[in-house]
Formats: C-alpha cells, structure tokens, sequence
C-alpha cells in the first residue's frame, strides 16, 4: 500500500498496516516533522486504537501530556492574566480524572507536532527494517491507477529525481488542501471560507508562570485591543498558539507581521504598554481557512482511497479533525489487509465510504455546531462577529478611489470602536457592562451553553450502521451493545492479568482476525463457528468464575453480563478486527454465515 502524506492520518495509518502484516510506504513532503502545534486534544476512541497498536504510544500520549488540571478548564476574560474574569468552564465537571467507564483508556491533551514525531519515529524504524515506513522529502506529483495497480510519482528532495512506487492500493491523506485530491478531480462538499485566522506559534516562559493559578486549555479573550483565542499547548513548557480572526479582503495574512502580533499578544495577555521584562517569542505565525466540507467521494474508482483532512476539513471546535482521520485509517487498515492478504473480496473495501463518509458528516455537523456556540459569547459581549462581517463589506464596498491601505486602517478603526466599547463596557460599573457579563457567566454555567469538550456520543458511541436520513452516522450511547456500533468496554480476569474486550480484540495480532465473545457456551470451539480457510478469528468464552484457560475471561464484575443478559443465557458477540460488533445471535451457525460473508462481501454490520 502506498500511503500519500505523512501526518497523523498517513502515520497512524502505516503503523496499523504493519500490525497486520502489510507492507507500505508512506510518502511525506517535508523533511522533517512539522513543529507548527495544530490539534491538541486527542479523544478517548483514538486512545483507544493507539492501545491497539502499541501500549508504547498508548502511555507516552498520557505520560507525556500535561496533567489534566491543566487543561481541564476553557476560561473567558478582557485579558489572560490581569483582566475581568468573565466566566469558566470546568470540562470535566469536577471529575478527579479523564477517565469513564465507558473506556479503557481516555482522552488527553497532547499537541499534534509531539504526536507526529512519536508516530514517525516508529515509521522510521520500521522503514529501517524492511519494506514498510516512510520516505521523506518526497513530494507526489503523480497518483495513476489501473486494473492491476497503482502507479506513485514523487519528486524526491533538492535534485533527488523521481522516485515511481507501485503498489496494490493508494491511501491520499495529504491534508486539507490535497493537491492529490485535486488531481484527481474530486470536490469538496459543504461550506467554504467560514473564517480566516492567522495563528501565532509562540513560547513565554513568563506567561506560563502568570497562569500558574488559572490554567485552562483554551482562552478567550475580548478587549479593546484584541479578539483572541489562545491554546495553551503546553503550559509546563510555555508553549502557546494565538488564533487571531482577519477579515479578508480589506485585511491580509501579511498585515500580521511579527511586530503586530506581538502587540495583539501583548494586549490579549494583558502586559502593559512597554512592560518590557516579561518575554514571549514568536516562533511562527500562519494563515489558514477555516471551512466545514467533506468530499463528494473517498474513493477514486477501486483502488485509491482519500483518508483524513484530505476527504474533511472542519472547524476545529470539539477537537476532532485529527480524530476523524486516525479513525479513518483504523477503518481502512484492516480492510486493506484482509483485500491483499486474499481474505476478502476487495468489495469489502467499498464499505470504507460508506461507513466513514457518514461519520465525517457527523463531525462536520457538530464542529459546524461547536463553531456557533463559540460565537455566542462575542455576541452576548456586543461583539457580534456578524457587525464586523457587515462593517468589512461596507469598507470592502467603498470606491476604488480609497487606496487599500486606507481602507485597511477605516476597518481597523471601526473594529477598535466596537471593541472599545465593549471593553470598556465589561470593566466599569454599570448596568449594561453587568448585564453581559452576567450573560456570559450564566452561558458558562449553563453544560450547553459554551463551546464543550466532551461529545461522548461522537467519540466512541458512532455506529457503522447505514447512515440517517440526512446521511448522517447513527449515535449511541457509549457502552451500547448493537450491530455496528464498538464493542463495549468490560474489564476481564485473564491468564494475562486484566484485559479490557477492547484489548482481547487487539491482543497478540498479526493479520486481521475476528473476535467472537461466547456467554453461556462453555464448549464451544473455534470450529464451531468457523470454516476451514474461513477468515480468521479467535473465540474468547466468557465465564462467571476465575479459570485457567487462555481461551476464557472470567466476568469479575459482571459488566459483560449486564449488557448480554437480555439476550438470555447464551449470547454470541462476533466484533470485526477495528472493535466495531459484526454480529449479536445465539445461533452458532449465523456467525459462520457472517464470518462467511466477510471474506466474500462487504462487511456485514446490519
Ligand atoms: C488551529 C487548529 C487546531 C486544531 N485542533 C484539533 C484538535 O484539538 N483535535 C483534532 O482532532 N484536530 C484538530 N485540528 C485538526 C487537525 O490538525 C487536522 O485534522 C489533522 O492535521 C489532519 O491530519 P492529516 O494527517 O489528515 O493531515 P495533515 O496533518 O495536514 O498531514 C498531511 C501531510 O501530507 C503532507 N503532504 C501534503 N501534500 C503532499 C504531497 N503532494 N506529497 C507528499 N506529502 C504531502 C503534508 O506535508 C502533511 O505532513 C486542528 C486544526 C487546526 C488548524
């Protein structure tokens, strides 16, 4: 398999594939990882297939991450470190830990370029070894495919020539504004230009020891000077990202030069004028656009699949850009495998689209969503962000006569008013100042008020159902037990120790393999339920007493139970190699039949 882009969609996707046995490689543009911190919150789910993958990365994404009381708060003021406080909102609701019940492992706040360097160090590795890994300073040019493959073209680095790479499959997952994508001619679909934002890189030091008492993973920050959300990538290490709004096409990127960000910062920090012994160094400033669209396929006829940012790009509000990719690859991954393994009939793999296409629309939905609920509380401020679209169409409008630099300075102008007002608003006395802070602080207190943190539906309770009405995925609770949707967590007494289901899914793989949970069948053999040649699985028989046998988890405390009971006394739970559950019966020969169906169809999960 070839892979295009090595982020973390393209790097998780290389580690899955070599956990079952595939070989691919992964070609990445850059020459070396990207230090610019994107996303920063990594959910529960992707925890979870990190767990799969490697405890290594598992633990070095908890370990490494700040503590949770670090960033367990979203906080609201006139400035970071000596302004109003207007409102604060704890995300975790008092919870002494990130942990539910309804996981083995849970979400953390560990930024995207630290993530990055971990995965492509094992690719690195990996490449080291043999065929698998990833080939940097690579850039495509080309992706060409046939009845019998696919041809890879890239540029190799400063006058390294042309490298071609054939493979059976192409994954595209080179971003949000993939050139591949493009190439191959396929749209994107939804809502472009929502916003414009420049983000500053920067490292203080100085500021991390003034939040010491107030830290938070996100600050908003409203006042005269400046409308800034600050991400707090890492407060132990001072590491910041400023998202700083602009309003094209009276504003430009480039008006954003180092010296204005760092008066903007400044202001947004809450550092006098001239207060010159507290440091900050900007590291790098970058535009982007925010937009909310999923293209109109994942596929490009049978053997090129897009994956990540490169078939969805939305706001990140809620945190789930990177999440949906690295879900992606954990979707395709097995697939794959089973395709060039000679398991299954490649149809299996048009199941991919229709299985993740939903999802991505969901989460596009919801950040769409997240987006808006982050704007009340300008609003609420009298800072409505539609005023200042109106006021930049306005200035936009005015006669070519008006050079652009005096138009720039008008919108300025007129924003600085609104802001002033504002600001001024929020810290005197009076009752209009009070009435909106007192609006503020009842958005904060009120769970759906503000922009959230936690979606557990969206995180682990998507279902591989077909899709709403809508063409939306189908939600759960977490912890339901239902075709398509993942298996639930349930902590079991092995030979091993303590497994969680999830982890008696993953254990000891080596290719793709399915997993069949049998309550009630204490007999039961692999056999049974499988044909010879059939596609792999293992049989896990769930006992209500400790055992000794290898094959069997011991339900100590009858979580399984509970969520099989109502099946009656025997129950047999087939899940698919990424978790999700293929099959609910008590019937031996109907999860043959499914297991049947995997190796010639699309898989079954209705
Ligand atoms: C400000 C901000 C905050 C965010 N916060 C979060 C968050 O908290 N949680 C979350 O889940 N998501 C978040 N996101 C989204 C997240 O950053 C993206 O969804 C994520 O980077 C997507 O990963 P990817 O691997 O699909 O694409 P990318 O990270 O864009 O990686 C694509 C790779 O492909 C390479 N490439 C491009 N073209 C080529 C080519 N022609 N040949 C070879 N290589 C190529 C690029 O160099 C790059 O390394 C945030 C995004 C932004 C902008």
């Amino acid at each position: 398999v070839c892979v295009v882009g090595g982020g973390p969609t393209g790097l998780a996707l290389s580690a899955l594939l070599s956990r079952h046995g595939v070989a691919s490689a992964t070609l990445e543009r850059r020459d070396a990882p990207s230090t610019h911190p994107r996303a920063h919150f990594v959910n529960a789910r992707t925890m979870e297939v990190f767990r799969g993958v490697d405890g290594d990365l598992a633990r070095a994404c908890v370990d490494d991450a700040p503590a949770l009381a670090q960033w367990r708060w979203f906080r609201y003021a006139t400035s970071l470190t000596n302004g109003a406080a207007l409102g604060a909102v704890d995300q975790f609701d008092g919870a002494t830990t990130a942990r539910t019940k309804a996981s083995p492992t849970h979400s953390t706040h560990f930024s995207q370029h630290k993530l990055t360097r971990a995965l492509m160090r094992r690719a690195r590795e990996a490449h080291a070894e043999g065929a698998s890994g990833v080939i940097e300073d690579a850039r495509v040019e080309e992706v060409r495919a046939d009845a019998e493959g696919v041809t890879v073209r890239a540029e190799v680095g400063a006058g390294g020539g042309t490298l071609e790479i054939r493979a059976e499959y192409c994954v595209v997952a080179d971003g949000a504004n993939s050139e591949t994508r493009t190439r191959l001619g396929i749209a994107m679909r939804g809502k472009r230009d929502l916003q414009r934002l420049v983000n500053v890189h920067f490292k203080s030091r100085d500021l991390a020891n003034d939040l010491v008492d107030d830290p938070a993973m996100l600050y908003f920050v409203f006042n005269p000077d400046a409308v800034v959300v600050v991400v707090a990538h890492d407060l132990r290490e001072g590491e910041f990202v400023a998202q700083i709004p602009y309003l094209p096409p009276v504003q430009d990127a480039s008006d954003f030069t180092r010296a204005v960000c760092e008066r903007i910062l400044r202001s947004a920090i809450g550092w006098r004028d001239g207060e010159t012994s507290k440091k900050l160094e900007i590291l790098d400033v970058r535009a982007w656009t925010m937009s909310a669209e999923v293209s109109e396929t994942f596929r490009a006829g049978e053997r090129v699949f897009l994956a990540g940012d490169a078939a969805h790009r939305f706001p990140p509000s809620g945190g789930f850009g990177m999440n949906t990719g690295i879900q992606d690859a954990h979707n395709l991954a097995w697939k794959l495998a089973a395709v060039t393994r000679g398991l299954s009939s490649p149809k299996l793999l048009q199941t991919y689209e229709s299985e993740r296409r939903p999802v991505a629309l969901r989460n596009t939905a919801l950040s769409v969503e997240n987006f808006e609920a982050v704007l009340k509380i300008p609003t609420a401020l009298g800072l409505p962000p539609i005023a200042a679209n109106a006021l930049r169409d306005v200035v936009s409008g005015l006669p070519s006569v008006i050079p652009s630099s005096m138009r720039k300075t008008i919108l300025e102008a007129g924003l600085a008013v609104g802001r002033a007002q504002c600001g001024s608003l929020l810290t005197a006395d009076n009752p209009i100042g009070a009435a909106r802070r007192a609006a503020v602080k009842r958005m904060c207190d009120d769970p759906q008020g503000t922009l959230r943190l936690q979606f557990p539906k969206e995180d682990v309770g998507f279902s591989y159902e077909p899709a709403d009405a809508d063409g939306l995925a189908r939600l759960h609770e977490p912890g339901t037990l239902r075709v398509g949707v993942r298996v639930p967590h349930a902590w079991m007494q092995t030979t091993r120790g303590e497994l969680s289901t999830l982890d008696l899914v993953d254990e000891d793989v080596t290719g793709p393999r399915f997993t069949v949970f049998a309550r009630g069948f204490d007999d039961i053999q692999e056999d049974t339920l499988s044909e010879p040649g059939g596609f792999p699985m293992r049989l896990v028989r769930i006992v209500d007493s400790p055992t000794d046998s290898p094959s069997a988890a011991f339900d100590a405390y009858g979580a399984w139970f509970k969520k099989t009971n109502h099946l009656g006394t025997k129950s047999l739970v087939l899940v698919r190699p990424d978790a999700h559950v293929a099959c609910i019966t008590s019937d031996p020969s109907e999860v043959v039949v499914a297991l049947r169906e995997a190796s010639s169809s699309p898989a079954k999960n209705h």
